[in-house]
């Protein structure tokens, strides 16, 4: 975690104008706005793009007060709201792409974010190529002239490849492209976006920012040569989200920094501890040596988070289940970034789907974890279990 940073989830967002005397911007729910003058619905309709009140489709005070937090955490010149992390996504996308265009989208891009390229995309006439996630420098020979974003996700879904976005963001300006990043992983803090030459940087804040599991939430900040067309082509694609939900999103700023320190500091001990497990092949923790850029990662993060995944020896489906279904802490689950410890197992085939061009040909199960904030002794030994388990089914069905 950089210095300053401390300070500033503490103080991000809690403008007096916003806050009006007490120590959190209260919730202000509203649809309709009222004006008491003819001059005072003019001032707000003239305004209405700037944080001033309107009506609720364009935010309340609860809103201001997040999108400041959120720009004063990750920089640039605005921050859109959506419903969700993958409507942040869609709507930076769409904000920016015609008929006719093309993008570059890394192929460890998560899921639903390849499912948008191959169906609506396609549908509206854009077409999409997926780049290796470490193709570096190599991107250069598949810009098109018609490309328009180079979609980033650093480190990528699942496999956790991190990317030298410098070196893809300078060579993506040389031709005029729009540089996006999915930065959910960083939660916005642990890789400054626009220092690394991102245009719009976007995280689901379902997981880190609000951290508690409990609200689906999304952002989108951008630059400023970006911001307004951002702002005004997602404000015409409708979204929205509710006073509470941003409520919650700021509330979980405040402890951001030291759940992110917790995090990292228990997902790398018990990383370092499976690294040394017999049974497994292969660690994939941007912090270990042993993840594709690590070298990134360290010259680029000021710090990590619970979020890993590593590689079992073999693939042996009935044995995988043996150790899913008998874990105490570690619960199944789409999700990542609250305070709970988490576990989801990928089959070798299962990237046949997931991936283009950066198959990672794995000859064992693939299992992901977050490491939420339980003592890392009480996690080792549910995951030692859990491999005894494993064995136990492998011999037996051996
Ligand atoms: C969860 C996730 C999303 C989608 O966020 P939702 O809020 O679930 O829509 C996007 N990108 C990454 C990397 C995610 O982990």
């Amino acid at each position: 975690m950089s210095e300053g940073k401390k300070t500033q989830f503490v103080t991000a967002g809690r403008n007096k104008k916003w806050t009006q005397g007490v120590v959190n911007p209260p919730v202000q729910r509203a649809s309709t706005i009222v004006f008491n003058s003819v001059a005072e619905k003019h001032h707000a309709t003239a305004n209405r793009a700037n944080k001033t009140l309107f009506y609720g489709r364009r935010g309340t005070t609860t809103h201001f007060a997040l999108q400041d937090a959120m720009v004063e955490l990750e920089g640039g010149a605005g921050c859109a709201l959506y419903p969700c992390g993958a409507a942040a996504i869609t709507n930076a996308i769409l904000s920016f792409v015609s008929t006719g265009d093309h993008i570059l989208m890394v192929d460890t891009c998560y899921e639903p974010t390849r499912d948008f390229c191959n169906i609506m995309l396609k549908k509206l006439g854009v077409e999409t190529t997926y780049y290796d996630p470490m193709i570096g420098a190599g991107i250069r020979d598949l810009i098109q002239p018609n490309t328009k974003v180079l979609f980033t996700e650093s480190p990528g879904s699942i496999t956790m490849e991190v990317q030298d976005i410098p070196t893809l963001s300078s060579i993506a300006h040389e031709h005029g492209i729009i540089v996006m990043l999915d930065n959910t992983w960083a939660a916005g803090v642990n890789f400054d976006p626009f220092k690394h030459g991102v245009d719009i940087s976007i995280q689901a804040a379902t997981k880190y920012i609000v951290g508690h599991s409990d609200v689906m939430l999304g952002t989108a900040v951008a630059s400023a040569p970006y911001w307004d067309q951002l702002r005004e082509q997602s404000y015409l694609m409708g979204q929205c989200v509710s006073p509470d939900d941003a409520y919650l999103a700021m509330r979980g700023i405040r402890t951001l920094g030291v759940r992110l320190q917790q995090h990292q500091a228990s997902s790398l001990k018990v990383a370092q501890w499976l690294a040394n497990h017999p049974m497994v092949e292969e660690v994939r923790h941007p912090g270990l040596p042993s993840c594709p850029g690590h070298e990134f990662f360290n010259r680029d993060f000021t710090g990590g988070n619970g979020l890993f995944s590593f590689v079992l020896k073999q693939s042996a489906p009935k044995a995988t289940t043996a150790l899913l279904d008998g874990m105490s802490h570690f619960s199944m689950g789409y999700s990542w970034g609250g305070f709970e410890s988490l576990i989801l197992a990928n089959e070798p085939s299962s990237f046949d789907a997931l991936r283009t061009v950066a198959h990672p040909h794995f000859s064992g199960t693939l299992i992901r974890l977050h490491i939420g904030l339980e003592d890392t002794d009480d996690l080792i030994a549910d995951l030692a279990e859990g491999l005894d388990r494993y064995q136990a089914a492998l011999e037996q069905n051996a």
